[in-house]
This record gives structure tokens, C-alpha cells and sequence, in this order.
């Protein structure tokens, strides 16, 4: 008994010395290779100004779009980019999608696509009063540009806008072709870019890299890492919404059964609620775990996350307790809409619930739906897959590749000691239309901490339309 206890007591030792070893070696490794950052061009705040005054609100029915507004936003990029527009033809899709074509003079290079949406969620009229500037009155103050839509998503496209004019202006000639496409209905159905990407198809074009809005730059996330953390978007969930639906006869309420429809239903949305999907460490959150690791001031979370042989099962349970990792961790899946009854003196016969899922990459909307009948296991309740929407989760893009490497170079030159990270995108972009088209869909723009987004008070720091500039500016560059 003895001897096994001392031969358990050294195993431990040894498994101790390791770990720590193994943490005290896990040392930063921070790129430094600023580059001094370009200046705006002069009438680059003018521009974001007059864009956020245009309100490019995306029209709820995807077909009725303001077509004065979207019109005399064409104009206004017409006339403020005199150089795109004489240089770079374009070509517009179904009325407002736009693509610019920038000529490379390599053919053989596979072409860059750099990507923006500009329609804007509606301003809710009663929080009008909340907002600190109007919400499209495109003020410049404290070091802000204000008005809907100044992050999500004109940021990307003006400072795309001004990048490429600059260059023009400067007389660069890249080697690999750039297409710039912009969208006018990525907050409502997206059908502009679903039908922009057909377009490319039809054209057999494949692309080397592709940038879209999406991951961003915080040093506000995590309280134990002093540098900014920039997450580069590699993947998207995907997206099912499943139909529970409970049949019970129903009848008069003064003589109610032993079970309902809604008894039968509550009880089976509580148990969904009760066993969530397992959880998971897909590739690029491990790679986001090991590239922040060295950087973590908690010891005891800097062991956890140096040695994820040993710790990753403690590690996901902590994950899955904070709602915001927890959806990097596992395939989720909420009610949204609970149905049923009348009347207050009539047992209902039906009830509906939706049980709407954000699908981790390699699940699927099937495995959703044999996962929550498994868990209700109750043959009164029918679950469907709703019909109108659902997405597989996308591919992710390889942290190796050569596209998040072009990414990572472009963020390390324009941010001081980042710590460069690649993300999963727990939301859809429109640049999931292009994943069949291009290995290298990257979602990234370099907004620090954005604040307002579809909410009050969007706003962005003019420091930050500064990099956006240098970073579309260093990718249009790169392509020489
Ligand atoms: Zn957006």
C-alpha cells in the first residue's frame, strides 16, 4: 500500500513539474513592426460625414428599397472617389450591389475582394432622445464621428473608398486584380450578395483572399491581458430553427386533462433548456486559447490554458459559464417564440415552440434535430426544421493560410504589441456567400472596443478610421 502511494505521490510530482514548466516557458512572443500610419487624406471625415447623413436604411421588405436615398448615395460616391469611378469599372447587381474591378497586371494571381455592406439598421424612434449626437447628423466631436451606421458598415466601405482613391492618386498599380463590392442589404436578406456571388461564379472566378467586417480589435474582453487582442474572423456558426409542436386535445378549461399541449410543451422546452450540446474545442479557438495564453497576468488561468492536454476539459466548463464563450464552445440553442391558446376558458390543442440554434462548425441542422428529439424523447411532440432559413456552418479558414497571414502581417504593422488571434463568428456576414469561391474569407476590421452597433450612440474614433485606412491601404499594397 505504501509503495503505491509513493509511486502515486512522484507521478504527481512529475505531472506538477511539467505544467509548471510548461507555463513559466510559455513566454510572449509580440511582433513589433509598426509602421508610421498615413494620414487621412483632407476630406476623408468630410466623407464618412456626408455618408452617414444619406440614411441608407435597409427596407424590412428586401424588395422596396428608398431608391431616392440609395440613389443619391451613388451619386455621392461617384463624386467624392472621382478616381474609382473614371479608372475602375463598375458593375451593379440587382439595383444597388455594386462591384468595382481593379485590374491587376498579373492574371495568374488569384484576385483579393475587399468587401462592406452600407445599407444601416433602422433608428428606433424611441430612442431618438437617448442618442448623444443625431443619429444622421454625421457629427465630428470629441474625437468621434457619430450617426448610424459609421461602424456597421461604412467604416469598411469609405475607408476601403479612400484607400483605393489614395493609391490612384499615387499612381499604384497592383499585380493581383482587386474587386471592391458593396452591398446594399446585408441587415435584412443578404440577396445581394447571394446574387453578386453568382455573378463571380457564373464567371468561374476564385479568389485568394476575401475581407469582409466582422472580428475587431478589444482591450476591454479580458480583464487579464494588458494588450490589445484582434480577432480575426475564420468561420461562421451556422443557423436552424427547429418547430416543437405538442398535440393534446384540448376542451372546456373548467374539466382540464392530467397533460395539455402547453404542460407537454413546458416541459419539453425546460428539458431542452436543461441539456445543452456538448461542448467542443474547435481548431481556431484552441489556436485563439494557445496565441492569448502567454499573455495571461492569472496564473492559475495561464497553467490552464499552457496545457490544454490536461486542462481543456476545465477550461470549456469555465468557457460555457460566461454567454459570450460559451457560444465559441458549443452549438447552442434557445426558445424564441412560444405558441399557444385563444382563449382564457379553452384548452388549446396545439402548442408551438422555436427553438432557435447557432451550429458549431462539423455539427449540423440534422444533428440539431436528432439531439433535441433524443433529449425530449416524448412522442406527443412533432419536431420539424423551420422551413424559411437555415445555413450550415461554414468552413473555417486555416490560421496557416496565406490570406490570415496577409491579415496578421497588416494588424501587427498597424497596432502596437496586438496579440492577433483568430475568431468564430457567432453571427452571419455576407461574406459567407463567398466561402465556396475562396479559402482565404477573412471578417476583420481594425475598430477598437466600437461602441453603438444597431444600438444608440454608434460612434467611431477617428483614431480608428485612421487604421482602417492604413489597413485596407497596406492590404491594397500588399497586392503588388
Ligand atoms: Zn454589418
Amino acid at each position: 500500500m505504501k509503495k503505491i502511494l509513493k509511486v502515486l505521490g512522484a507521478m504527481i510530482l512529475v505531472l506538477a513539474v511539467i505544467v509548471i514548466a510548461k507555463t513559466l516557458a510559455n513566454k510572449p512572443t509580440t511582433q513589433k513592426n509598426i509602421v508610421t500610419l498615413a494620414e487621412l487624406p483632407s476630406d476623408a471625415i468630410a466623407h464618412m460625414s456626408k455618408a452617414i447623413q444619406l440614411p441608407t436604411e435597409t427596407p424590412n421588405d428586401s424588395f422596396k428599397f428608398d431608391t431616392t436615398t440609395f440613389l443619391a448615395y451613388r451619386k455621392f460616391v461617384e463624386s467624392s472617389y472621382p478616381l474609382i469611378q473614371k479608372n475602375l469599372p463598375r458593375t451593379t447587381i440587382d439595383s444597388f450591389n455594386y462591384i468595382y474591378e481593379w485590374k491587376g497586371t498579373d492574371t495568374s494571381i488569384l484576385p483579393m475582394v475587399l468587401m462592406a455592406h452600407y445599407d444601416v439598421v433602422p433608428v428606433e424612434a424611441s430612442a431618438v432622445i437617448l442618442w448623444h449626437a443625431k443619429p444622421y447628423g454625421g457629427e465630428v466631436k470629441d474625437n468621434y464621428i457619430w450617426g448610424r451606421g459609421v461602424l456597421d458598415d461604412k467604416s469598411s466601405m469609405i475607408s476601403i473608398l479612400e484607400a483605393t482613391e489614395a493609391q490612384l492618386k499615387a499612381g499604384f498599380q497592383p499585380k493581383q486584380t482587386i474587386y471592391l463590392c458593396f452591398g446594399a442589404d446585408e441587415e435584412s436578406s443578404g440577396y445581394g450578395a447571394t446574387a453578386v456571388t453568382k455573378y463571380f461564379e457564373k464567371q468561374h472566378k476564385r479568389f485568394d483572399i476575401v475581407v469582409d467586417e466582422g472580428g475587431e480589435i478589444s482591450t476591454e474582453n479580458n480583464k487579464n491581458i494588458k494588450h490589445p487582442i484582434a480577432s480575426i474572423g475564420v468561420g461562421e456558426k451556422g443557423y436552424v430553427t427547429l418547430i416543437l409542436t405538442a398535440q393534446k386535445e384540448g376542451g372546456h378549461s373548467s374539466v382540464p386533462g392530467k397533460a395539455t399541449a402547453i404542460d407537454i410543451l413546458s416541459n419539453a422546452v425546460v428539458k431542452a433548456k436543461a441539456n445543452q450540446m456538448p461542448l467542443k474545442l474547435i481548431p481556431p479557438i484552441k489556436s485563439y486559447i494557445e496565441r492569448i495564453s502567454s499573455y495571461n497576468e492569472n496564473f492559475i488561468q495561464k497553467m490552464k490554458q499552457s496545457n490544454l492536454w490536461l486542462f481543456e476539459g476545465s477550461l470549456l466548463n469555465e468557457m460555457s459559464e460566461d454567454p459570450h464563450s460559451n457560444a465559441l464552445v458549443r452549438t447552442t440553442i434557445v426558445p424564441t417564440i412560444f405558441n399557444s391558446g385563444v382563449r382564457d376558458n379553452v384548452i388549446p390543442t396545439f402548442a408551438t415552440a422555436y427553438l432557435n440554434s447557432r451550429i458549431l462548425p462539423g455539427e449540423t441542422p440534422n444533428d440539431v434535430k436528432a439531439f433535441i428529439e433524443k433529449t425530449i424523447d416524448d412522442t406527443n411532440i412533432k419536431v420539424t426544421i423551420y422551413p424559411n432559413y437555415q445555413n450550415m456552418p461554414s468552413p473555417t479558414t486555416d490560421i496557416n493560410s496565406k490570406a490570415f497571414k496577409r491579415i496578421e502581417k497588416a494588424i501587427n504593422s498597424i497596432v502596437d504589441d496586438v496579440v492577433v488571434t483568430p475568431m468564430l463568428m457567432v453571427g452571419a456576414t455576407d461574406s459567407r456567400n463567398y466561402r465556396t469561391l475562396s479559402d482565404g474569407v477573412i471578417n476583420f476590421t481594425p475598430i477598437t472596443n466600437g461602441k453603438g452597433f444597431h444600438g444608440i450612440d454608434e460612434r467611431m474614433q477617428i483614431s480608428d478610421f485612421k487604421k482602417c485606412f492604413n489597413f485596407y491601404s497596406l492590404l491594397i499594397q500588399g497586392s503588388k
